[in-house]
């Protein structure tokens, strides 16, 4: 059992926790406020070098590998430690949710795939070609971008993936929330009653992580961030907090690149949208505050 002297001063007896999405079965409550992800090395190697960065306030705290049955995992903190009956909510955050080279791995063996049509088929019938009607199939490349313009990750550089309200009350049916006014829609409902304190804190917070990770990060220009989420909570004494979560598919950029996360996504320049989208989520929050 390898782990690291930067435990928290939290008691020993393991924190509440509620999941809102991502892979069930990934995790385990640990002791002192902790939480134990799947092991992934991409992920433990950006959390390593996030604990050295101007970032390191704006994600849990990396608390090295633990072994738990037969499996390693990452150490972090449990954000949910200090709350009192959080609500909780998961926006995956950039313009596109796949890594370039998994769109070269799917070019590579190019089948057709009958189970990617009858997905497609399930939530737009409409959407195949006549060539993928007749074949009743499509190519996983094709699925993979078709799949992006269904939410607002390919319109808005976010999508909210779910949500979960201090009631107990769990949402995570978006993945055609699309518009605008159907983002505001499903923030407004997440908010609830506490649209003033929870939308102008979080909306502080966002603008200091933009600043930072343009500005001051080490890690962010010459990183692709893909698939990686804001974690927002509160709680109904007005407790508010934003986090960045999910790392498993933020990787170093070869020697000399850098991006701006935010010029629009062409295949080889890599980039990821991820400011782009903070940029939109900052704006569409903005809007829903009362005048
Ligand atoms: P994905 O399918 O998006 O790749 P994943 O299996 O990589 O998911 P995460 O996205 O890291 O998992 O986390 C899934 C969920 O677990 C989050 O939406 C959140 O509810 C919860 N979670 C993750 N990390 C933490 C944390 N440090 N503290 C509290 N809750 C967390
Ligand atoms: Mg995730
Ligand atoms: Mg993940």
């Amino acid at each position: 059992c390898r782990t690291s002297p930067l435990l928290p001063m939290t008691p020993k007896k393991p924190q509440q926790w509620l999941q809102v999405v991502g892979h069930a079965g990934s995790f385990h409550v640990g002791d002192y406020g902790t939480l134990l992800k799947r092991f992934c090395e991409g992920e433990q190697q950006c959390y390593l070098r996030l604990m050295e960065d101007t970032l390191r306030p704006f994600v849990p705290l990396y608390h090295g590998v633990v072994q738990h049955g037969e499996q390693d995992y990452n150490m972090m903190d449990n954000l949910l430690t200090h709350f009192n009956t959080p609500a909780i909510m998961d926006c995956k955050m950039g313009s596109r949710t796949y890594l370039e080279e998994e769109l070269v791995t799917a070019r590579e063996r190019p089948q057709p795939r009958n189970d990617m049509y009858e997905k497609m088929v399930a939530v737009d019938p409409e959407a195949p070609t006549v060539q993928e009607r007749a074949q009743q199939a499509v190519l996983k490349t094709r699925y993979m971008q078709w799949r992006e313009t269904l939410s607002s990750t390919a319109s808005l550089g976010f999508r909210i993936e779910g949500f979960r309200k201090a009631n107990g009350e769990c949402q995570t049916n978006f993945k055609r929330t699309k518009s605008r006014e159907q983002v505001v829609e499903a923030l407004d409902n997440f908010v609830e009653s506490n649209t003033h304190i929870v939308v102008s804190v979080t909306v502080t917070v966002l603008h200091s992580l933009v600043d930072l990770f343009i500005s001051k990060s080490g890690i962010f220009p010459f990183s692709g961030v893909v698939g990686s989420s804001l974690l927002f909570v509160h709680d109904w004494t007005g407790k508010t907090g934003v986090w960045m979560i999910d790392f498993g598919k933020t990787v170093s950029l070869p020697t000399h690149h850098t991006l701006d996360h935010r010029t629009p996504w062409a295949e080889g320049n890599r980039e990821d949208g991820y400011l782009w989208g903070l940029d939109n989520l900052i704006d569409v929050l903005t809007d829903i505050l009362p005048v």
